[in-house]
């Protein structure tokens, strides 16, 4: 039933992982070339050498070690309102715009409220099982993370994308200056199949970090049409120049109405641990665990345990400012690249990818081509092969309507060592 076609052709993963070779650059797939922190990677060690559990079966809600230290390590920065159900209710109706609430939340429930997945994306697959029916539409803001849609469709759903419009210039432009087409948005809303938006900020490709007043506009159009949301902030602790990550289920009304997903892979350099997380009201966590627990049953139990560790020594460590540090820098030795070659770019303020403009490179018509690769991939394919730097296309991250407008644009990954930091600091006893 799930046909190439149904996925719209081979993934842009399995078409450019293979391009990677030993000498070339890869800016390709987000995963860094360096381990995780050493109080994380040694947390993982210790537990495989001395216990037992750690090598069978967890509960299928996750570890508790694991749920304990996002509820004790992140719990606040949900500002979760109290257990009173109303206490969530906010009326749009007079125009009212709804606040971040107060600083501190009452704290989430271990048992009921947080979901331990197989990386994020098993929880954005495990959201979509519970919740879609056949014919259900889910809204993107597009460009937008390329397993969504399978994520959808797989469910019989089917995906509505909703522009994110690039700025006129793109020379010196910032993330910010991609701006939601809220005409558009609303309209989408208004659909009567319309069940949900996947939204996710820090955004994968853009770099973009949503605003106060977006997540504000966004928040009322989801209280006004009563959407679910599958808030994906797997890049949460990644955001940089003084950019704050702000979680839309903060926002008044949205707690009860949002799934929140996070990652151990993007939080601790360790994608392939596959662990991931759902944080939202437990008439949302509960489906998703009834999901889970029969796509999975659990996760990879020593990970998880590393992972906990991880979120209670981060803060001590001073892991999270230092890590945003030497992606600045990454991102800097990139830009500083794209500026010599004279390809325009835009700035990415969260996240660790930036969106370029390689209008300026010709792709010669002659050039030997497979015959089986898609027409749009063939300037990220034509830039592997002559300039040994592998990217993905940027054709990946949109819909086929809107597959003309970024051909000519290369998404570069900048979670790789360029020597301002990574494994070596390791050794040298650095959190990094
Ligand atoms: N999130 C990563 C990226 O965008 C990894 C992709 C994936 O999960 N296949 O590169």
């Amino acid at each position: 039933r799930i046909t190439a076609e149904a996925t719209r052709g081979p993934d842009v993963w399995s078409t450019f992982n293979p391009l990677v070779f030993p000498e070339c650059v890869n800016l390709g797939q987000g995963f860094m070339n360096w381990s995780p922190p050493s109080f994380v990677r040694g947390a993982l060690e210790q537990a495989s050498k001395e216990r037992v559990d750690v090598h069978h079966y967890s509960h299928p809600k996750g570890r508790p070690a694991l749920r304990q230290a996002l509820a004790k390590q992140v719990g606040e920065s949900y500002r979760k309102p109290t257990n009173d159900e109303s206490q969530d209710d906010f009326d749009v109706s007079s125009g009212a715009v709804p606040q971040q609430r107060a600083d501190k939340g009452v704290g989430l429930d271990v048992e009921t409220e947080i979901q331990v997945t197989a990386g994020a994306n098993g929880a954005i697959y495990c959201a979509m099982t519970a919740f879609l029916e056949p014919g259900d539409e889910v809204i993107f803001l597009s460009p937008h993370f390329d397993q969504y849609e399978c994520e959808v469709t797989f469910m019989g759903g089917k995906p509505i994308y909703v522009p994110l419009l690039p700025p006129k210039e793109t020379k010196g432009s910032r993330a910010r200056d991609w701006k939601v087409d809220w005409d558009a948005l609303e309209k989408a809303f208004q659909r009567p199949k319309c069940k949900a938006i996947i939204f996710n900020t820090p955004h994968n490709p853009l770099g973009k970090v949503f605003s106060l007043e977006e997540l504000q506009r966004l928040a009322v159009l989801c209280i006004k049409y009563d959407q679910l949301v599958l808030a994906d902030e797997v890049y949460d602790v990644l955001t940089f120049d003084d950019q704050k990550h702000i979680r839309i289920a903060s926002l008044q009304g949205m707690w009860n109405r949002t799934i929140t997903v996070g990652s151990g892979g993007k939080t601790f350099a360790a994608t392939g641990w596959r662990i991931g997380w759902a944080v939202g009201p437990a008439h949302l966590i509960k489906p998703v665990l009834v999901v889970h627990t029969r796509i999975t049953f659990c996760t990879n139990s020593l990970a998880a345990e590393a992972c906990a560790v991880g979120l209670n020594q981060a803060g001590k460590e001073g892991f999270y400012a230092l890590q945003v540090r030497e992606y600045e820098a990454r991102r800097k030795v990139l830009c500083d690249a794209l500026d010599a070659l004279g390809l325009p770019y835009t700035l990415p303020e969260g996240a660790y990818f930036i969106m370029v403009d390689a209008s300026a490179l010709q792709v010669p018509k002659d050039y030997p081509f497979p015959s089986d690769l898609q027409p749009h991939y063939r300037l990220g394919y034509f830039v592997a092969k002559e300039a040994q730097v592998v990217s993905i296309p940027a054709t990946a991250f949109v819909s086929k309507e809107h597959v003309p407008i970024f051909e000519k644009w290369l998404r570069l990954s900048f979670c790789k060592d360029v020597g301002v930091g990574g494994e070596g600091e390791v050794e040298k006893g650095g959190q990094l």
